[in-house]
């Protein structure tokens, strides 16, 4: 049961790949999250998602103070009270869990977002790379794919790489065909897969200098999951990256402090 003192506010995050939900209590503990695929119906897979959550957390829907949606399918949650951009969000969220990032980098499943902050955590910047799939999840899922390896592992593949092969196109359908060349070749996988994930830390490597980047980087979205996009990250920039905790669910966490802050200060 909900402690009856507390403000329960949710932050549900509608990605092109995956729904995230967070609980959060008194705008600052997380008391529950969870996660699912989208799958082709984004509004059903939330509704869903959202109930699992409170299920699982012992709060009914009427003991939600407030909802914010934000991502990609944000219009699709009609429960929201209101939506907001995935850039606040981020933003929002990353302050709460590492108020020093003065750079965050988003890298979901088909989108990737570099975000710059002042001290006071206030957006200054922004980049954004949503019109093609080599800098994003999406390049990595491919290549996970076309190998035959689950995304949780495939990062972890690389640490074995011993020599460099170097994949040439950035395009995704032909950096597909052309890592299924190297494998033809007779190339050691973990040095393929450390390959691709140089191959998408140039690309956001690149989006990431549009805007900056002011140390401490911080990166956030789901393939702040995988140990070997972030480390080909810190190489190209030369500079050490940051991983948020639960970095999954930053966005949603910023939703759900939104909701707070609303319900704190109902907006007119
Ligand atoms: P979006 O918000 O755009 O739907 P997410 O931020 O949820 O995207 O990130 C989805 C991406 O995260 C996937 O494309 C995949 O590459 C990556 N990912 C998800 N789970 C894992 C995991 N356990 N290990 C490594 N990468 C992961």
């Amino acid at each position: 049961m909900n402690r009856s003192d507390a403000t329960l506010t949710l932050g549900v995050d509608l990605g092109s790949t995956a729904i995230k939900a967070v609980l959060l209590a008194d705008g600052m503990t997380v008391k529950a999250c969870r996660v699912a695929l989208t799958g082709h119906n984004a509004r059903q897979s939330a509704e869903q998602l959202v109930a699992a959550l409170l299920d699982e957390a012992g709060v009914t829907p009427d003991q939600v103070a407030r909802t914010v949606a934000t991502g990609y399918g944000r219009l699709y949650y009609d429960p929201a009270d209101r939506e907001v951009s995935e850039i606040t969000c981020h933003a929002r969220g990353t302050r709460l869990v590492m108020p020093q990032a003065r750079t965050i980098v988003d890298i979901g499943g088909q989108d990737s977002k570099v975000i710059s902050l002042a001290d006071t955590g206030r957006v200054l910047d922004f980049a954004m790379n949503d019109k093609c799939a080599a800098g994003t999840g999406r390049f990595l899922e491919v290549m996970s794919r076309a190998l035959d390896v689950p995304i949780e592992q495939f990062g972890r593949l690389a640490e074995a790489s011993t020599k460099d092969v170097a994949i040439s196109t950035t395009c995704t359908v032909f950096a597909e065909s052309e890592v299924v060349g190297l494998v033809a070749r007779g190339e050691a996988l973990p040095d393929i897969v450390a390959a691709i994930h140089r191959s998408i830390a140039a690309r956001i490597a690149a989006l990431v200098r549009r805007v900056g980047p002011a140390a401490p980087v911080v990166s956030t979205g789901g393939v702040a999951q995988n140990p070997a996009a972030i480390a080909a990250l810190a190489t190209e920039l030369d500079q050490p990256v940051e991983v948020a905790p639960d970095p999954q669910f930053t966005g949603a966490i910023g939703a759900a402090l939104v909701a707070a802050a609303d319900h704190a200060e109902p907006r007119p």
